[in-house]
């Protein structure tokens, strides 16, 4: 009696037995394939948090500081307002600002390459200075003793040359700079980047 009962029950081991190692086996892939899967996409992850975190440091935020010391706006910029112009006798937008101190130091407002030492009779002696995340300022109606040439590597704060009143189309204003910025090859509003305290 006993016997007939381990027998069945020996049978029934045989037989389920190899359902259970097939279960097992089949569990054993398809975990083996999870983990895969999970080991992979982590990898994925791993990789895209690495190389989020490798944007910053590679380009760290552009340092802006300003072009004088203790600037003097004289006149802000408008680019959706008309403001008059006595030099040209004509209403136009002014997209820069017109800046004054009594040290006449212009100073670069970042690090940057000088991409342009430039003179015509409207704007006066200009600097143009490249800088990275697409920025390039621009420093108008200086003196002609600009104390930089095309090429020269600038850190923020660099001197660039004097505010003067070389600018024609700016003429009958004290010295200043006429400070531009761009983005993109696009003009910006300077006040956007920089912290102006002294307005
Ligand atoms: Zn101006």
């Amino acid at each position: 009696m006993s016997k007939f009962k381990e027998g069945k029950i020996g049978n029934f081991l045989k037989k389920s037995g190899k359902y259970i190692i097939a279960i097992t086996l089949a569990v054993a892939i398809a975990s083996a394939i999870g983990v895969t899967a999970a080991v992979s996409s982590n990898n994925q992850n791993n990789n895209t948090n690495i190389s989020n975190e490798e944007v910053p440091v590679s380009s760290q935020k552009i340092v802006f500081g300003l072009p004088m010391n203790n600037c003097k706006i004289l006149n802000d910029y408008f680019d959706n307002e008309l403001v008059y112009n006595s030099s040209m006798n004509e209403w136009s937008v002014h997209l820069g600002m017109d800046i004054s101190s009594e040290d006449l130091s212009v100073f670069s407002v970042a690090d940057g390459t000088v991409k342009s030492v430039d003179y015509d009779s409207l704007s006066g002696y200009s600097v143009e200075v490249e800088h990275k995340d697409g920025f390039v300022s621009v420093y108008s109606s200086l003196a002609e003793n600009v104390k930089v040439k095309v090429g020269d590597s600038v850190k923020i704060g660099t001197k660039l040359g004097e505010a003067s009143t070389t600018s024609g189309i700016e003429g009958g204003q004290d010295s200043h700079v006429h400070f531009s910025l761009y983005l993109n090859d696009k003009e910006v509003d300077p006040n956007n980047y920089l912290e102006f305290s002294n307005k």
